[in-house]
């Protein structure tokens, strides 16, 4: 199946020539012709599986030309929401449709004037849209197209009663598209509020990790976990790559480690401003830096191509971070390798991952490296003997 049987418009049709795209992705051919019918659609799949065409495509077909806002995009971070509006922008390269990005942490000016030019399509978080909507300066009665992306995340950061206000705010006879990794009872609930009979949409087995990435674990005792990554890095020929870890002091305390020892990191978290974000995202795509240390705050949708390996400097607390994780390499068919350190004491963690994606994951030892302990390759809890073999 081609993009041009899937109904879509001409200007869109050259935009994604241009764009190099072959053929569609499984959610794309799936999405793509419900959302043309008008349909509301419940979708999941996996990262970096073009799930934003899937959306934008349509939606700029069915807009065509420029009039009034009809389109309202909800994103739960400023990166995201910045990401997702340029992918607009590059499919609506041949139209003449105006897009808006609105977002916290910067000043209002620009973003008001963006909405005074009368735009098809805001991309926005939820907060900022907020703060417009009482000063009155835009209004959501005639939005056409509603679509809720990374709903699992947007929940998960408190903007449940932001995202009910929105959603009561548009008209009552839009289309609701709604994107989430995971399905909760709490988004069920919203889902049979906010949408009207939503076609289903699942890709693959959810919450699974795409099969481009080649990933596994290795056992190590605590005390060792920076040698041990300096190590590991020592004996990776990457590309780009990103280290994860769950707290904002250890993201600060590995680039340090790491600057120390004449790696070119660059630290990416909550605690750090819109503009130093933005700067550290930018040196790590440009290639100033191949080394981005960051919180589960990257782990969600950043679309950074290129990244060729991810290291979990330790395994997230949140068994469907680990898929959104890894997920930042092996994007839209290219290849990648994900690490993640362990250590005993997160077993538990590491079975829950296990769990979530349905098969054991490999444990692997690094050559050479000065081990205090004997790694933990096969933990059989019933048979304890066979541990030290
Ligand atoms: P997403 O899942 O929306 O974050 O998209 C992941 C990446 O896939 C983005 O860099 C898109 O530009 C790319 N992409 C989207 N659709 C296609 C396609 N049909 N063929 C190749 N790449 C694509």
């Amino acid at each position: 199946m081609s993009f041009k049987d899937l109904g879509l418009s001409e200007p869109v049709l050259q935009a994604i020539h241009e764009k190099g795209y072959k053929e569609p992705t499984a959610i794309q051919k799936e999405a793509i012709p419900v959302i043309l019918d008008g349909r509301d659609v419940v979708a999941s799949a996996q990262t970096g599986t073009g799930k934003t065409a899937a959306f934008a495509l349509p939606v700029i077909s069915i807009l065509q030309k420029h009039s009034s806002t009809r389109v309202l995009v909800l994103e739960p971070t400023r990166e995201l929401a910045n990401q997702v509006a340029e992918q607009f922008k590059m499919y609506s390269a041949h139209t003449d449709l105006r897009i808006a990005l609105l977002y916290g942490g910067v000043g209002y000016g620009t973003q008001r004037e963006q909405l005074m030019r009368q735009p098809d399509i805001i991309v926005a978080t939820p907060g900022r849209l907020l703060d417009f909507m009482q000063q009155r300066t835009v209004n959501l009665h005639c939005i056409e197209h509603l679509i809720l992306d990374e709903v699992d995340r947007m929940l998960d950061m408190g903007f449940f009663d932001d995202v009910t206000k929105i959603i009561k705010a548009c008209s009552p006879t839009r289309q609701t598209l709604l994107f989430s990794a995971t399905m909760p009872d709490s988004i069920r609930r919203l889902i049979s509020w906010a949408l009207k009979n939503p076609a289903d949409i699942s890709i693959g087995v959810r919450a699974s990790p795409a099969e481009t990435i080649e990933h596994c674990l290795f056992p190590l005792d605590p005390l060792q976990r920076f040698d041990f990554l300096v190590a590991l890095l020592t004996q990776t020929e990457f590309k780009s790559l990103i280290i994860f870890s769950r707290t904002k002091l250890d993201v600060e305390r590995i680039a340090r480690w790491l600057e120390a020892r004449n790696f070119a990191a660059i630290t990416f978290h909550s605690d750090r401003s819109q503009k130093e974000r933005n700067e550290a995202l930018a040196g790590f795509r440009s290639g100033k830096y191949n080394i981005l240390v960051a919180t589960d705050l990257a782990a969600r949708g950043l679309d950074i191509s290129g990244v060729s390996h991810v290291i979990n400097f330790n395994v997230p607390e949140n068994p469907e971070d680990y898929v959104h994780r890894i997920g930042r390499t092996g994007r839209a068919s290219s290849t990648g390798q994900a690490f993640t350190i362990f250590s005993a004491d997160e077993m538990d963690r590491v079975l829950a991952v296990e769990k979530l994606i349905g098969r054991k994951i490999e444990r692997r030892k690094l050559e050479e490296f000065p081990y205090r302990s004997t790694p933990l390759l096969e933990e059989k809890r019933s048979a304890p003997r066979r541990r030290n073999r």
